[in-house]
């Protein structure tokens, strides 16, 4: 795909007519409509999208037409029939690295493992710049503008309480300055160990304040694993974004030791809390190493706490269980299925990109979602598994008024539609998109 040419206007989209949209996305009111054709059956209903000032007014069952009037309509400016091709809500990357990424090229040989993969990053951070950083973040944003990306949260290492890393300042300010293409989250991700001091933890909390002045969409993060497990700490990281009114967005148990408790941990002490912000916890592999029954109760604490569960299937399956010459038996990933199922806000995302955690990526949500159906056998990935790359609002502050379901009516019209996908093989043959923003058709099509 590539940007519309700059001696054409970009057209500004008022219709989109016949539009297969995902079922969880659609009201009852349009579900329970059959399709006026007849031809796609009563669950492939498809939608007219009405756009108003770049921004979702209202979506109803398609109209019936006469040729007639089929011929006057696509003659209009502004009206794209799409002929029931599957459209999405602009895509969400819901976890990354911006200020690692795209540094394997200059690392050398990197052994396998995610312990492994932390010391291989810490020699090159040695050599990082504000340029060096910019440049190769502002790479993984176009990347993903090109995948469709509406919405993207990256993490930042911090490993001082009082050295602010050079990435998070520019990643503020990329945040700023991409603001009009898409939304920047960003979230420092330091170590549980630097919280075991509360005025430590209270500085670390300041800095996520700071960072949303710059602009908003900043989290205070950590990295919980079972070589730095420190209750206290814990304790103070969650009191301290409660008494900050600062959202979570935390690193979890990425390891398969079934004796890792961090996701249990936060969800208690969530609830004994009361806290009041959104709680986004990734990777929680060691979930799958409990018992069902221990799973099943720790899933209703998070369900009880309101947290957003993040997989990450890319990086569990290069990370986890990663020996020299040996074939991983164990792949990783959470519980997925069980999650979803009693109703957990559940995403995937891309994680680590060509650096070394994860040596492939191209900051396409796609690419998870390829991975994540065959690896957690996930049924109706249109229909269903969608919502785990394009659910912004599974991720917005409960401090401001949280964001609507995505395309409800005066949320922002940012949408991907699929050339070749069909419902039934989706994800497969995905990789033809037009993407829109704003109302505003970003790629040239012969469909109009
Ligand atoms: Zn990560």
């Amino acid at each position: 795909m590539s940007e519309p040419h700059a001696s054409s206007p970009t057209p500004a989209l008022h219709l989109i007519q016949n539009a297969r949209l995902p079922r969880w996305v659609l009201s009852d009111d349009v579900l329970r409509t059959p399709s006026p054709s007849g031809q796609l059956g009563p669950n492939n209903t498809t939608v007219d999208i009405h756009i108003e000032h770049g921004c979702v007014k209202r979506i109803s069952p398609s109209a019936v037409h006469t040729k007639a009037s089929t011929r006057a309509l696509a003659a209009q400016a502004g009206v794209l029939d799409v002929q029931g091709r599957l459209v999405l809500p602009g895509l969400v990357d819901a976890h990354t690295h911006l200020d690692k990424t795209l540094t394997l090229s200059r690392l050398g040989e990197v052994k396998p493992g995610l312990l492994n993969a932390i010391e291989s990053m810490m020699k090159d951070r040695a050599k990082w710049s504000v340029k060096d950083i910019e440049e190769r973040a502002s790479t993984a944003l176009h990347w993903a503008l090109e995948s469709g990306v509406s919405h993207i949260r990256t993490h930042c290492d911090w490993w001082e309480v009082q050295t602010t890393p050079l990435a998070w300042g520019v990643l503020n300010r990329l945040a700023a300055d991409w603001s009009k293409r898409l939304q920047l989250d960003r979230v420092n991700l330091i170590p549980l160990t630097l919280f075991a001091n509360p005025t430590d933890a209270l500085a670390l909390g300041q800095a996520v304040i700071e960072a949303n002045e710059v602009h908003p969409g900043a989290s205070l993060g950590g990295f919980i694993h079972t070589i730095n497990w420190n209750p206290e700490a814990l304790g103070n990281l969650m009191r301290v974004a409660h008494a900050l009114k600062l959202d979570l967005d935390l690193h979890v148990d990425e390891e398969l030791n079934p004796l890792a408790c961090g996701l249990e941990s936060i969800a208690r002490q969530a609830l004994a809390l009361g806290f009041q912000g959104r709680i986004v916890c990734a990777h929680t592999c060691a979930l799958a190493q409990k018992t069902d029954s221990e799973a099943q109760s720790i899933l209703q604490w998070v369900k009880d706490a309101g947290i957003t569960l993040v997989s990450l299937p890319v990086t569990n399956m290069i990370l986890q269980d990663a020996v020299t010459l040996r074939t991983p038996r164990q792949r990783g990933l959470t519980l997925v299925k069980e999650a979803q199922a009693m109703g957990i806000p559940v995403m995937v995302a891309s994680d680590n990109v060509q650096d070394p955690f994860c040596s492939v990526g191209s900051y396409d949500p796609m690419d998870a979602l390829n991975y994540g159906v065959p690896l957690a056998q996930l049924p109706e990935a249109f229909d269903l598994w969608s919502q785990a790359i394009c659910r912004s609002d599974w991720l917005s502050s409960k401090h401001t008024p949280s964001a609507p379901k995505p395309l409800s009516p005066g949320s922002p019209a940012n949408l991907v539609i699929f050339d070749k996908a069909t419902h039934q093989g989706f994800p497969s043959r995905s990789h033809d998109r037009l993407r829109v923003r704003g109302g505003l058709l970003l790629d040239k099509t012969s469909l109009a």
